[in-house]
């Protein structure tokens, strides 16, 4: 059994990956240790060694879904006004071609295609080179399709969950509270009313896996239309329920707002 177990990348009591989603915050996150960075490791720690990090990235959208296929994918300082010290970060991760074209094949009905030019964005490495700050594990992207309904991203989740058994990591990067208009730049401790309330209900409808009313957020009131006042930042988390199994046990991390506006509420699907 003992030598089974040391074989295996996944523990045997759920035979699949975990799946996470994680409120990535500020940039500077990056280069931070803080609780938020600890909440990624501590996260991190729990997962079996995987064979790649597929991320889907608030800060990625396209026409159509990508899939990131070169070999060393650029590290990309999407954002502007931080310290020089950021922009000096590179996150050398390799990529795995072979693998986003072995996904598009299997996936032939959805219209994947892959993509040369992308890279990594913030959403991605700020927070996987917590998990894996040896760059040694590689880390793909699948981008957000902004033609996509939220039901058609739900929809695409349910498709990608066999990687779960594949011992891929499927990392959704963005966050479920998030308006940069209302932001406090000043205020790191906490949340306005409405956001700390859309958090908790955002929360509340996951536990009780309430997928639909989460997919039809735009019914949810007006917590939430402040919350997700554009949806890129929300999407990921619909990949992330899709991926969910009743298999796993659900560990909700971070779970604080910050800046007045945004939720670093963060969910952890597996064992
Ligand atoms: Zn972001």
């Amino acid at each position: 059994m003992l030598k089974i177990m040391k074989n295996s990348s996944v523990n045997p009591g759920n035979d699949l990956m975990p799946v996470i989603f994680v409120g990535h915050g500020s940039p500077m996150n990056a280069i931070e240790g803080n609780e938020f960075t600890r909440g990624w490791q501590q996260m991190s720690a729990r997962v079996p060694r995987p064979r790649a990090v597929l991320c889907i990235s608030a800060h990625w959208e396209t026409s159509g879904t990508l899939i990131t296929a070169m070999d060393n994918p650029e590290t990309i300082h999407d954002f502007g006004g931080f310290p020089e010290e950021l922009y000096k970060v590179q996150y050398p991760a390799l990529g795995q071609p072979e693998f986003a074209e072995d996904l598009i094949r299997r996936l032939a009905n959805h219209d994947l295609a892959t993509d040369m030019d992308w890279g990594l964005d913030h959403g991605c490495w700020s927070v996987i080179r917590h998990f894996y700050p040896d760059a040694d594990v590689p880390v793909l992207q699948l981008s957000l399709d902004y033609r996509k309904q939220p039901s058609e991203h739900y929809a695409l989740g349910k498709e990608l969950a066999f990687l779960r058994r594949e011992g891929i990591l499927i990392v959704g990067s963005g966050n479920i509270v998030h308006n940069l208009r209302m932001v406090d730049w000043r205020n790191v401790t906490g949340g306005y009313d409405w956001a700390e309330e859309a958090s908790a209900k955002i929360q509340s409808l996951i536990r009780e896996e309430n997928h639909k009313a989460l997919i039809d957020f735009g019914q949810l009131g007006k917590e939430i239309d402040l919350a997700v006042p554009t949806p890129e930042h929300y999407l990921p988390l619909l990949y992330v329920l899709a991926l969910s199994d009743k298999k796993d046990s659900l560990t909700v991390y971070n779970d604080k707002c910050t800046m007045g506006s945004l939720s670093m509420t963060s969910f952890f699907f597996g064992d």
